[in-house]
Parts: structure tokens; sequence; C-alpha cells
């Protein structure tokens, strides 16, 4: 069976990419092969997808896709942006850095935030292929739903009234900034 590597340590991107993944590829993840996360110095979701891909290729002779992730808050300036695992971090948890957010945006009319995901590809011996996906919506007034990850149970998608975090896993799967570039790259390469 062909393999691919899925270079992330985030247990919710991994069961994502891996679902969108067809099911002729065995999905490896570093965490299997004891293989550490490069530290993320890029300042752009793109550079740091790149960067993980680059790096993880040194360890596999098979393809790699990596992730790189977050949710920007127009009125706190785009932040936590790239920055979103770091501030879950921070603040100890994903649930601390939601309240953390809640808070910033108590007396903010804007509530609207875009959740963007770069995805990088790399075969072995061959250049990088990078896409971006974006989807809109708001940040809820409460923490609401207990499916997903990180900060599913505060944005709402445009268009619906429940956050990604009330929504079953594959509803989610199907319609998110990870699924958007998932596609694109998909028409680049055509063979996942
Ligand atoms: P990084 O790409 O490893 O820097 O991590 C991105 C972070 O953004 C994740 O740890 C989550 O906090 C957040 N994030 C990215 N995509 C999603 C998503 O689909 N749902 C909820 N949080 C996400």
């Amino acid at each position: 069976m062909k393999k691919i590597l899925i270079g992330t340590h985030n247990k919710g991107k991994f069961t994502e990419i891996a679902y969108l993944i067809s099911k002729k590829y065995k999905k490896i993840s570093p965490i299997a092969l004891k293989i550490r996360s490069p530290k993320e110095t890029g300042k752009t979701f793109i550079s740091n997808s790149k960067l993980k891909a680059r790096y993880f290729s040194r360890f596999v002779n098979y393809p790699v896709i990596s992730d790189d992730s977050g949710l920007c808050i127009k009125s706190l300036k785009n932040k936590p942006g790239i920055y979103s695992a770091r501030l879950a971090k921070k603040k100890g948890s994903f649930f601390n850095a939601m309240i953390f957010i809640l808070k910033k945006l108590k007396n903010k009319r804007d509530r609207a935030a875009t959740f963007n995901c770069s995805l990088s590809f790399k075969f072995p011996n061959k250049k990088i292929v990078s896409v971006e996906g974006k989807i809109k919506g708001q940040i809820s007034k409460k923490i609401i739903g207990k499916n997903g990850f990180g900060y599913d149970p505060i944005f709402i998608p445009n268009n619906y009234s429940k956050t990604f975090g009330q929504m079953t896993k594959y509803k989610k799967i199907k319609m998110d900034h990870r699924f958007i570039a998932f596609q694109k790259l998909n028409k680049k390469i055509k063979i996942l």
C-alpha cells in the first residue's frame, strides 16, 4: 500500500486530513515515527506549511502533506493567526485561550473572523506545492459544543447558526478551511 506522512502532531488536524485523503494511502503520523515538530519560524501560514513539508520529507521516502492553520479575528488585528496554537500553549489550554478571546471581544461589535489553512504537499525530490483555504464566520458569544478541536466551539461559519464545535465531525470536515485548501491541492496534483 502507498504511504503518505501527514506532518502534524495535532490529532484534530490529523483526523481531518486523513479523512480527506483517498483510502489507497496508508496515513502515517510523525508521532508513530518519533519525529518531533519543527520550529515554526515563518511569518505566514504558507511559509510555515512549506517549512513543515520540507522538514518532514527529510525523514521519509514517500509523499508528505503538512498544514499550518489558525484563527484570524478581524477586530484583534487578525490575531491569533499563525500564533493560534502558541496562544493556547501560553494560556494553558484551548479553553483558556477561548475565554481570553471572548473577554477581548466583550465590548466589540465586530466579531468577524476567518479560519485559514495552508496545505503543502511534497513528493520525494520534487518541488513543494502549496495552497490556501479560508472560511469566514463570526466569533460566538460563548463557548458552545463539544465536537472538533482547538477553537471550534467559538467559531460560527457564515450562513450557519451553530459553532463548528456543535456540528458533527463529518459536517465540519466537509466544509472547513482545510477542506477548501484540500480541494485546491487535489486539483493541482490529482493523486490524493
Ligand atoms: P499550527 O498550524 O500547528 O500552528 O496550529 C494551528 C492551530 O490553529 C491549532 O492548534 C488550532 O488551535 C487552530 N486551528 C486550526 N485549524 C482549526 C480548526 O479546524 N478548528 C479549530 N482550531 C483550529
